[in-house]
């Protein structure tokens, strides 16, 4: 199996070459954990788009018609080339996200993985309806492929939502143009050689490198991009719904969430204590199905928040490649100024810093690096800002209610509603809670446990559509009703 190159002079993959982006524009690449350029990317324009429309569009019958078989096998390849060179992907996924190499070991690497070869398969099983009517008529459903369609996705979890999003459509025989984030293009770049490598015809995945004004929009507006899944925060989705909407464009927004705990007193508090540091603060917090409003029924609040806190301030911060390493850097500079603004508006709201709050500043290579101290905030009322606005770090607040009803109403009173987790032993309550509670996803003594079948997805500001699964095979295909009179 063929070992993968890490280039970090970054180029456009397009139509199975790589390219400098016409215009000639370059953009360094800083590694979060050091705060020093370690490569440069194209920042793509409109002009790189037409060119990668253009070849999609030309490979679209050839792939469209080629079976499943032929997909999935593939596809399957592109997997197996992501298990082969498994250990590079971690180190560049760590290395441009700021990430721990073991939390990029242990989800981001294997998940992309699973991500293709879960929709390779689900090809193969998928069916369509059929509806036979008694005056001697039958209807059957086809599910076609879209044509060219538009992917983009953000910095937090790079490769395994670029993946989460490219898998689906490719199995289900579309022409892909696709953006990963900017600040964060290492791994969609490997991607490039991994389709090259397995054989993926020219232009089926074109890669796309530039910001979201430069080249994500291009790729929104382009009248040939039919469809566009878009994961990122939710201003962004407004912006790309105004544009697409007009255009009568398919749209999957996966958005922002400031996601609830609901930890009850029946609860197993060892596990609900245990799994709370993790959805607190895996991936430095930015991850948006984290955990930031805990809520704490009021008869256990000061012994959850007594253990938590402890275990919170024993944490460990540092090198992203150090396996001790808790929590590595946050993705940038100004994504952590943007956090720490939050612990000064927490304080200036009237909150108390129970532990973190701060910068760490290291000695040496990490010097320059966006580390922060994880922190845990009490004593602002739910509708604080601190409360109601997204963070995406690693920032909670703990809020202490005393009855079920105030609970469900404190985790619904934001404009998100992405994900939720309760934590009780009642399982009444348990199915009570969950039918209640305004998110896609409610987790009930568990966290971020993830069955690709699954829809995945928000409901409010939290995202529009859902993800995974035949969700996303339907997303990415157009049903066509025949209808047969016999
Ligand atoms: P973002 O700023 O909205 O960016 C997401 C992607 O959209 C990036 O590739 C970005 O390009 C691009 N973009 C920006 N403006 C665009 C435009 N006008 N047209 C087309 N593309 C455009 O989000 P982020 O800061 O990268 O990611 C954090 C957010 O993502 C958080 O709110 C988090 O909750 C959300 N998120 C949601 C989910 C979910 O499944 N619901 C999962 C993960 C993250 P640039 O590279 O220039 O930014």
């Amino acid at each position: 199996m063929k070992r993968l190159r890490l280039e970090t002079h970054i180029r456009n993959f397009i139509n199975g070459h790589y390219h400098e982006p016409i215009n000639g524009m370059r953009v360094d690449l800083i590694e979060p954990a050091t705060g020093k350029v370690y490569g440069s990317r194209p920042e793509s324009s409109a002009a790189d788009v037409n060119l990668a429309v253009r070849a999609a569009e030309e490979a679209f019958p050839a792939w469209s018609s080629c079976g499943i078989n032929t997909r999935y096998a593939i596809m399957n390849r592109m997997a197996d080339l992501i298990t082969a060179n498994s250990e590079l992907l971690v180190e560049a996924e760590s290395m441009d996200n700021g990430k721990p190499r073991s939390l990029a070991r242990l989800v981001d690497i294997p998940r992309a993985e699973d991500n293709i070869r879960f929709f390779a398969t689900a090809i193969r099983h998928d069916a369509s309806e059929a509806y036979n009517m008694e005056m001697g008529a039958i209807n059957y459903t086809l599910r076609q492929p879209i044509g060219v369609v538009g992917c983009i996705s953000p910095w937090n979890l790079p490769l395994y939502l670029f993946t989460w999003k490219i898998a689906p459509a490719l199995a289900s025989g579309n022409c892909v143009i696709a953006k990963p984030s900017e600040i964060t293009p290492l791994t969609a770049s490997l991607l490039a050689q991994i389709a090259a490598e397995a054989g993926l015809p020219h232009g089926v995945l074109n890669i796309i490198h530039g910001s979201g004004p430069a080249a994500g929009q291009p790729i929104i507006e382009h009248p040939k991009i039919k469809a566009i899944s878009f994961t990122g925060g939710t201003a962004t989705g407004k912006r790309i719904a105004a544009t697409a909407a007009p255009m009568f464009k398919k749209l999957s927004l996966e958005l922002g969430g400031k996601n609830p705990n609901l930890i009850f007193a029946d609860s197993d508090l060892e596990k609900a204590i245990k799994t709370t540091l993790k959805s607190s603060f895996a991936n430095q917090g930015q991850i948006c199905l984290c955990g930031s409003r805990i809520f704490i029924e009021r008869s256990i609040y000061d012994e959850f928040k007594e253990r938590f806190v402890k275990k919170v301030a024993a944490m460990t911060v540092g090198d992203p490649k150090d396996e001790a390493s808790n929590l590595g850097a946050l993705v940038s500079e100004p994504h952590l100024e943007k956090v720490l603004s939050y612990v000064q508006l927490a304080k200036d709201e009237g909150g108390t810093i129970l532990t973190g709050g701060e910068r760490v500043q290291f000695k040496g290579d990490l010097a320059g690096g966006y580390f922060m101290r994880p922190t845990v905030i009490e004593g602002l009322p739910h509708t604080a800002r601190v409360n109601c606005e997204e963070i995406f770090g690693p920032v909670v607040s703990l809020i202490p209610f005393d009855t079920e009803e105030d609970a469900i109403m404190m985790a619904n009173a934001t404009e998100y509603g992405l994900s939720s987790t309760v934590w009780t032993s009642d399982v009444s309550r348990a199915h009570r809670v969950a039918d209640q509670l305004h998110a896609g996803i409610v987790w009930v003594n568990c966290w971020l446990l993830r069955d690709l079948r699954t829809p995945f997805g928000g409901v409010k500001s939290s995202g529009v559509g859902r993800e995974g699964g035949y969700e996303a095979l339907r997303f990415f295909t157009e049903p066509k009703n025949v209808c047969i009179k016999y």
